[in-house]
């Protein structure tokens, strides 16, 4: 029997589907303009004053804190000693995140007055629920202008278990071949080297290929493409594993995401529906191992598979 084959070619995704839908880079404007398009809707004479108020007491006093994704974490501006002010960064969510903030306004925390040394970035592994000092800065609006943000869930200290076997994530296995796998010559190479792909019709059960926590999930995309503007509209479903490294399973069909995150899943469990979302132009599930690392970036690890040779 001569099982269906799709040529490489035909899937049409890269390294910046991830880049572009977890990792975004948001700036702290950003999220303000949607605030204060959502206070304007339907606008009263009440609330357009209560937003002049707002916005005349916004220049008068900075505003203290950022959070990004969902109040995943959040930035924090505490006065310090002789104008400057401290900025920390804090996890809102008990999951880990390796982030990095980028900012020319951001200095070391200095030993001693009026030596400021400019930093221009700083990491975090957020890896407890305690602050995070990362540096001072003397301008909070422009701070908050200008700051951008990338950031990556997971471990950066993890060590993936070679022992584990996965799960093939469509089942029965011998209905769903890969069409793109380990060093895919067409877009599994660099940070997402070791990733499988699966041809599947759109709404194919994806089971969990290892147990663990969910971590992140988007089913709100509705467009899938062969091209990287299509990128953000990638559906996924992204897992924890008790290793550090998160299982990753991408181009879910539009609200074909039927986990939480903060769920705990089972092997083999159904955790959504396969689509071809983002940058895809088959569809197809992709799935990856992947360690986290600073900068927004990722970098994939090899991993077998208990029924399907590769
Ligand atoms: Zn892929």
């Amino acid at each position: 029997m001569t099982m269906q084959t799709i040529a490489p070619t035909n899937v049409s995704e890269s390294e910046a589907y991830r880049l572009q839908a977890q990792q975004a880079v948001q700036s702290a404007a950003f999220f303000s303009l949607i605030r204060y398009r959502l206070q304007t809707k339907r606008p009263t004479l009440l609330q357009v004053f209560l937003v002049m108020s707002l916005m005349s007491s916004f220049s008068v006093s900075a505003k203290t804190t950022g959070c990004f994704d969902n109040k995943r974490f959040c930035f924090e501006l505490t006065p310090s000693s002789s104008s400057l002010y401290l900025v920390s960064v804090q996890r809102k969510i008990s999951f880990p995140v390796a982030l990095t903030l980028y900012s020319n306004e951001l200095f070391q925390i200095p030993s001693q007055e009026n030596s400021l040394k400019p930093l221009f970035h700083a990491n975090a592994f957020l890896i407890k629920d305690s602050a995070i000092p990362l540096g001072v800065i003397e301008e909070p609006e422009t701070f908050w202008e200008t700051m951008r943000v990338k950031w990556t869930v997971g471990r950066i200290d993890a060590k993936h278990d070679n022992t584990y076997t996965y799960l093939s994530p469509l089942q029965p296995a011998s209905e769903y071949s890969i069409v793109q796998g380990f060093n895919g010559s067409f877009s599994h190479s660099g940070a997402s080297r070791y990733a499988l792909d699966f041809a599947a019709p759109v709404g194919t059960p994806i089971l969990a290929a290892r147990e663990g926590v969910v971590i992140d999930t988007k089913d709100d995309g509705n467009k899938g493409g062969p091209t990287p503007d299509f990128a953000e509209y990638g559906n996924y479903v992204a897992i924890l594993h008790s290793d550090g490294t998160t299982g990753e399973y991408f181009h879910l069909k539009y609200k074909g995401v039927v986990v939480t995150r903060g769920q705990t899943v089972k092997r083999g469990q159904l955790i959504g529906y396969t689509g071809n979302t983002g940058f895809s132009s088959l569809p197809h599930l992709h799935f990856a191992v992947y360690v986290a690392k600073f900068h927004g970036k990722y970098v994939s690890v090899p991993f077998s598979l208990a029924d399907t040779s590769f």
